[in-house]
């Protein structure tokens, strides 16, 4: 081909620019494929931003979807098959909107390159949906290449928009409406805006707000300025402020305190500042009302008598008041955090759980009256109100309480019940002891009356009686006399409270003596009505020197009175009962006394008049004679008995008949009632006996022997009248330091439930049985008397229908054995045997004369007559020579005594016997010492006046 022959330096050019082409090639070659690289990665990225960009970008060639992403689809809700190739028409909803955006769109890229309107689409499922087009062409030089979209749903965008809208109105309702003043400023001080509540505040409308400067305003007095100056400084420098108080001057010149809150903030790219100020004139002011209503409050709590306590949930002290202190005697300081357990007596203390849970859940208050217990170991009786307090959810959060010490008010409310059980106790109590029982009972509810006695004086006998007594460690039934406690303090008379000390001082100074166990301390109070003391009341404690104190003392002065009363009441009114029975049983005993007497009288009267008139018959045979006379005096006899009887009673019950004493042998007086008695009870054929329980030379006894002789002879004379069959034995023995005298008979007996009454007077066992036997039931009665006025004792024991046995009992006193006096009135008796002798009668009643010239005819041969005295001390005159001058006591004109004296005066040794009919120990003593030998009661007996003459006589 090629022939020609080139140039080897023009090949190698050739070659050279061959190569060089070569490598450009491959220079450009790389270029390329590093340029489609890098083209294929722009377009990449690109790619990427159309898939994945969250607004819906399309490609539109003559309005017709060339191609759309996927977010397009989203916003139609078409798929991208169903877009592409499509005129976009289709999702315009009408002809005129598709035209308008096509025009709209068209004027704007010509004018700006790009063009942006809002449209209307019509979705797949036929809703409408908001969209913002903006297209660009993808060639600007050649339109019909098309255009790049990107669509936006802007409904959302829509309702932000309304809802900004929205807010910005609420935020202009706040800011109006807020009650806080809000303003905005500059940072020179110059007001911008401001709400109503500013207005209200500072007293200037808006319009003369804004645009002024608060200085100008005079908003703030001087001395508040550098303040306000201050938050300025720290608002410019980006630093909020408050809040802070302030004063503010208002439009009208008035001051109010306000509180300031400042921010820097930015709007509109204006830094400004923003302000919040609020009114506190109220606040202040309910502050101060909330710090005055505290304030009384405390004041209230802390004068209260009552404890103000608060609880916290485990009962422990959050609030203690000063009447809490008084009341309880803890300090604020100690009670405060300490447990409810400190004040509550520990018996009480397991039922706290209880209480709190139920104070808890039902969360009312509660009202009680406990026991607690003071820091010095007081119990007080306190009125408990608890209130549990709640927090706004309604949930308990402590218990406050309020407690009243009661223990005064109940005390004296205790006192009183007991003053009125007591003074109502003297209604129903039987007895004068059971009453004390009774008011012993009343006080222990009040006080410790383990000893407690009460002790009533006697003024009279300036004696105490103990009707009740208690003791732990004495027993006494009477009371000593001497110096002891209680008259001390009856003689005082003065309440006393006194300790061991007290009372061994006492006892040193002399002022008493201590009688019975020594006591930790005593107490006792005098029992008084008016100005009297009854008596006292006294109360002590072997044991605790505490047991009572002046409260007690002072409580017991208040009762005492109405003890006193009670006792009185009670005891007049047990005197009254006693008077009352003992009328009613006068009443009984007189209605039978005057029956019985009634017999007693009557039998042997009409036995002396019967037989006296039979007598009277002349044609009476000896025996007849004898026997009659021998019944008239038996009749006799036991009407002078039971004269003897009356007269003894009375003299016994007019408190007459005293004790007259004198040495005589017991053993002679023992066979004398025996030989006295023998013939009677040989006649009812009984046995009788007697012994004598000391030798007859010691025999001799000190004491009244008229009374002795009566109580012997009326025991045996009711042995022999009540036994029928079988053996009366009496006598005596010496029992240690007194003589027992038995009465012993083998008789009816007494029925067991007369055993008691036969000793009173006209009393009688049986009536019935009585009714067999004499007598009017006087005898053991003046038996009894006698036996008591001698210091002794009487009693009976008796088996119905076996017998009775009646033992007396008195104290011995050793007489003096018979003496030379004796010998000489013997000798002296023997001067005077005399064969018959003269004898004066000094009697003014004429029977007695002719009873006794019947008498001493056997004695007397020269019996001269004097009925008065004046005629005795004649008669003596005209007969110096009489023996003797029977002397009755009382007679008209001169009476024995008168009579005798003058006698006397006369002649020392004329023997004169006075007659009376007074039976009387006291006579007898009188006519003794009135110079009579001899005293002879009346009706005289002959055998009885002869002995006695013979006594002085020997005849
Ligand atoms: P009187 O014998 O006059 O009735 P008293 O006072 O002596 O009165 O006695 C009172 C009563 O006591 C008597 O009525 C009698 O019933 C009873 N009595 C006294 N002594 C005895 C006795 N030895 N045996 C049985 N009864 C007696």
């Amino acid at each position: 081909m090629y022939t020609e022959t080139k140039n080897p330096e023009v090949l190698q050019q050739e070659i050279e620019k061959l190569k060089r082409r070569v490598a450009e090639l491959e220079q450009n070659e790389q270029k390329h494929i590093e340029a489609t690289e890098t083209l294929k990665k722009s377009k990449n990225s690109l790619e990427n931003i159309f898939w994945e960009a969250r607004s819906g970008i399309g490609i539109l060639q003559n309005r017709v979807f060339v191609e759309v992403n996927p977010i397009v689809s989203e916003i139609t809700g078409y798929s991208r098959n169903e877009l592409v190739g499509k005129n976009s028409r289709f999702l315009y909803p009408n002809d005129e909107l598709y035209n308008f955006v096509g025009k709209e769109k068209y004027a704007q890229v010509k004018k700006y390159g790009t063009g942006t309107v809002n449209a209307v689409w019509r979705r797949k499922d036929g809703s409408l949906v908001d969209i913002r087009l903006t297209s660009t062409p993808i060639d600007s030089m050649d339109h019909t290449k098309g255009v790049i979209f990107t669509a936006l749903d802007i409904s959302n965008l829509k309702i932000w928009k309304n809802e900004l809208q929205n807010s910005v109105e609420r935020l202009k309702i706040i800011f109006e409406n807020a009650p806080d003043a809000i303003y905005l400023n500059d940072f020179k001080g110059n007001f911008i805006d401001g709400n109503v509540a500013a207005e209200n505040l500072t007293g200037y409308k808006r319009q003369e707000l804004i645009g002024k400067n608060f200085l100008k305003l005079n908003l703030l007095p001087p001395k508040h300025l550098l303040k306000a100056a201050k938050l300025l400084a720290k608002n410019v420098m980006g630093l909020k402020t408050g809040p802070d108080k302030l004063e503010l001057q208002t439009k009208n010149g008035e001051y109010k305190w306000i509180e300031v809150s400042t921010y820097p903030v930015t709007i509109e790219n204006q830094k400004m500042i923003l302000g919040i100020a609020r009114d506190l004139t109220k606040r202040l002011e309910d502050e101060k009302f909330k710090r005055e209503s505290q304030q009384r409050m405390a004041f209230h709590v802390n004068q209260t008598p009552l404890a103000v306590i608060e609880w916290d949930l485990n009962y422990k002290v959050r609030q203690w008041n000063q009447a809490a202190e008084n009341i309880f005697g803890y300090s604020e300081e100690e009670a405060i955090g300490k447990h409810a357990s400190f004040i509550i007596p520990k018996v009480e203390l397991k039922n706290i759980g209880t209480f709190l849970h139920n104070l808890i859940r039902s969360k009312k208050g509660s009202k009680s009256v406990n026991k607690n217990v003071c820091k010095n170991g007081d119990i007080v009786l306190c009125e408990w109100h608890n209130t549990p307090l709640v927090d706004e959810k309604g949930e308990v959060i402590a218990i406050a309480s309020l407690a009243h010490d009661i223990t005064k008010r109940v005390h004296a409310q205790e006192i009183q019940r007991v003053a009125y059980n007591i003074s109502n106790a003297a209604n129903t109590s039987v007895s004068l002891n059971k009453l004390i029982k009774h008011i012993q009972k009343e006080l222990s509810t009040i006080i410790d009356t383990t000893n407690f006695f009460i002790a009533l004086y006697n003024k009279e006998s300036d004696s105490f009686s103990l009707p009740f007594f208690i003791d732990e460690k004495d027993k006494f039934s009477s009371f000593p006399t001497g110096k002891t406690l209680t008259r001390y303090v009856i003689k005082n008379p003065k309440s006393l409270l006194a300790t061991k000390p007290v009372i061994d001082k006492m006892e040193e100074k002399g002022l008493i003596e201590s009688v019975g166990s020594d006591s930790e301390i005593w107490l006792g109070v005098p029992l008084q009505i008016e100005k009297e003391v009854i008596g006292a009341l006294v109360l002590q404690s072997y044991s605790d020197p505490n047991a009572y104190n002046e409260e007690d003392l002072k409580m017991l002065e208040f009762v005492s009175n109405q003890i006193s009363l009670t006792i009185h009441r009670k005891n007049t009114e047990e005197q009254m009962k006693k008077a009352l029975q003992r009328a009613t049983e006068a009443d009984r005993l007189k209605s039978a006394f005057l029956a019985n007497m009634s017999h007693e009288i009557r039998t042997p009267m009409n036995g002396i008049l019967g037989f006296t008139n039979l007598l009277k018959n002349n044609a009476l045979n000896t025996y007849d004679k004898e026997k009659y006379l021998s019944i008239i005096e038996k009749s006799g006899k036991r009407m002078l008995g039971l004269i003897n009887d009356l007269i003894d009673i009375s003299k016994i019950e007019s408190g007459m008949s005293e004790v007259v004493t004198r040495d005589f042998s017991l053993n002679e007086m023992i066979l004398d009632i025996h030989s006295f008695f023998k013939p009677e009870a040989e006649a009812k054929n009984l046995k009788l006996s007697c012994t004598t329980g000391l030798p007859n030379d010691s025999d001799i006894i000190k004491t009244d022997h008229e009374k002795i002789y009566a109580i012997l002879i009326n025991l045996v004379k009711n042995a022999i009248k009540y036994t029928n069959s079988g053996s009366i034995s009496f006598g005596y023995e010496l029992n240690n330091h007194s003589i027992h005298f038995t009465v012993k008979d083998t008789g009816i007996g007494i029925p067991k439930e007369k055993l008691n009454s036969i000793f009173n007077r006209f009393v009688q066992a049986n009536s019935s049985l009585s009714r067999n036997f004499e007598g009017v039931g006087l005898g053991l009665a003046i038996t009894k008397a006698y036996v008591e006025l001698l210091k002794g004792k009487i009693w009976v024991d008796s088996t119905f229908a076996k017998g009775s046995v009646f033992t007396i009992e008195i104290p011995y006193v050793k007489g003096k054995f018979m003496n030379n006096t004796e010998e000489i009135e013997k000798t002296a008796t023997e001067d005077k045997i005399k064969t018959k002798l003269k004898i004066i009668l000094a009697e003014d009643d004429a029977i007695n004369r002719k009873l006794f010239s019947y008498i001493l005819k056997e004695i007397s041969d020269d019996l001269l007559m004097a009925t008065n005295g004046a005629e005795a001390v004649e008669t003596f005159k005209n007969h110096k020579d009489v023996d003797l001058i029977l002397m009755d006591l009382k007679m008209p004109q001169m009476d024995g005594y008168e009579a005798t004296q003058i006698i006397r005066e006369n002649d020392k040794d004329i023997t004169i016997f006075a007659l009376s009919a007074f039976a009387l120990e006291t006579e007898k003593e009188r006519a003794a010492k009135n110079g009579f030998n001899a005293y002879i009661t009346k009706p005289i007996g002959k055998a009885e006046l002869l002995q006695k003459i013979g006594e002085h006589f020997k005849i």
